[in-house]
């Protein structure tokens, strides 16, 4: 009788090398190889991007089968062999874990690969979700693994808004050297694709995206839409070295998914994924660096609202607030100073504006001069002529708002990976 059987991976990798999604390109195709055929792509889920331990981006993979329960001691062997080939266990960072879950997915780990998304989350939680949901965990060195590991299977991408990844991997002999992928053909990939694939470059700066720069074994990667789509943008890239392999992810990748806990001031916790909406309370300072910081609250608290200067356009919408705009901010809670949480900036919605309104002292009707006020009530005076105007007051001037109700963004090369695609407004 064919059983549903879920395999999480994760934190194989270190800075010094290895990904994740290797170890999970390697199982995948060594299960079709044995004649075992997934019931999905294999899934690359992001969590929390604000976890200060992750290597890059904070993903985990995982690959779910309907199996016949005979063939579950094979697969079993072959993911946990396939971690420990693939797993950079030398370094002190990495802590790789693979886990094994039979049957249908329970709420609990669905609930649990949520909270992984938006929240800091505790080893012993790990173990005790694994407990209540029955899973079967392999942990190579430390226990880390164990959360991410946990929350892919949990994650939920056969009905959650997702999207696919097609990745090309390198051979060993060619790690730690510069990529060889031809970047005019990424170009034209990128103008012939349309919106089926995104943030293959910096629409402003031309700069290619596709290609990290680390000794991981990740020559490029192409998001798009479809698994057709991101195929025929790969087809398209001309590549001057040898490809080991090439793997289509299925993943929350462009979704926004970590941006939907909307909080009050009073509950944010440090690393947290947040949504807050508030009052602007100060007109934004840019400090050193460019980056621009102004104060929100709400009816809990107040918060610093930090917009980064590699952001470009989403720093520019910063620094045009004023106190009173009524705004929604998304980003990460990095760091309190003063007691005061700080959230970095990765998305404003605007929802209303103030009038910027200036006074001034109006001109003398007899020289064309600027008049000065005499006191509360008293009236104005010419400062040259000295003429004297009994009931004038101060005019008001209107100056239009550079910004409208809407969402403003970083620039592509400053967003991340669950950042969703789409133009920025300005
Ligand atoms: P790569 O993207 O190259 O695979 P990475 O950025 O995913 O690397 P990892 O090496 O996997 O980084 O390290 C992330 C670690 O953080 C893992 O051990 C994972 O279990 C853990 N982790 C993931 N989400 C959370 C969370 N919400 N709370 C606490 N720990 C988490």
């Amino acid at each position: 009788m064919p059983t549903e059987f879920h395999i999480g991976i994760d934190d194989t990798d270190s800075e010094s090398g290895g990904c994740t999604t290797y170890t999970g390109a390697v199982l995948y195709q060594e299960l079709y190889d044995i004649g075992i055929r997934p019931s999905d792509y294999p899934w690359l889920v992001r969590l929390n991007p604000n976890i200060p331990w992750k290597t890059r981006g904070n993903g985990a993979i995982s690959i779910h089968l309907i199996i016949d329960e005979d063939q579950i001691e094979t697969v079993q062997h072959l993911a946990v062999r396939i971690t420990k080939e693939t797993a950079h266990l030398s370094d002190k960072r990495a802590d790789p874990a693979v886990v094994f879950l039979r049957g249908p997915v329970p709420m609990i780990l669905q609930e649990y690969s949520l909270s992984a998304l938006h929240n800091v989350l505790s080893i012993d939680q790990a173990r005790s979700v694994a407990r209540k949901a029955s899973v079967e965990t392999h942990l190579l060195k430390g226990s880390r693994g164990l959360i991410g590991s946990l929350a892919s299977i949990g994650a939920g991408l056969d009905s959650v808004a997702h999207t696919f990844e097609i990745i090309a991997y390198r051979t060993r002999e060619n790690l730690g050297t510069s990529r060889r992928v031809n970047s005019e053909s990424i170009k034209v990939m990128d103008s012939k694709q349309g919106s089926g694939t995104f943030h293959n470059l910096d629409p402003e700066s031309g700069r290619i995206l596709v290609c990290p720069h680390g000794p991981d074994p990740v020559l490029l990667g192409i998001r798009g839409l479809t698994p057709q789509g991101v195929q025929d943008a790969f087809n398209r890239v001309q590549i001057n070295e040898t490809v080991e392999r090439i793997m289509i992810f299925k993943t929350n990748q462009g979704t926004d998914a970590h941006l939907t806990q909307h909080r009050k001031v009073i509950e944010l916790a440090r690393y947290q994924s947040a949504v807050v909406t508030g009052r602007v309370d100060t007109v934004p300072k840019i400090v050193r660096g460019g980056h621009v910081i102004f104060q929100l609250s709400d009816e809990t608290g107040s918060l610093s609202c930090a917009a980064y200067a590699p952001t470009r356009s989403l720093k520019a919408a910063a620094r045009d607030l004023l106190p009173g705009d009524r705004a929604r901010v998304y980003g990460g809670i990095r760091r309190y100073r003063n007691g005061k949480p700080t959230l970095n900036l990765e998305k404003i919605d605007l929802l209303s504006l103030v009038e910027n309104v200036n006074k001034e002292n109006p001109i003398c009707n007899l020289c064309g001069s600027r008049c000065e006020s005499m006191g509360r009530g008293q009236g104005l005076r010419c400062k040259k002529c000295g003429l004297h105007n009994e009931t004038g007051t101060t005019i008001r001037i209107v100056t239009p708002r550079s910004l409208q109700l809407a969402t403003y963004t970083a620039v592509v090369s400053a967003r991340r990976h669950l950042s969703r695609p789409g133009n920025t407004v300005r």
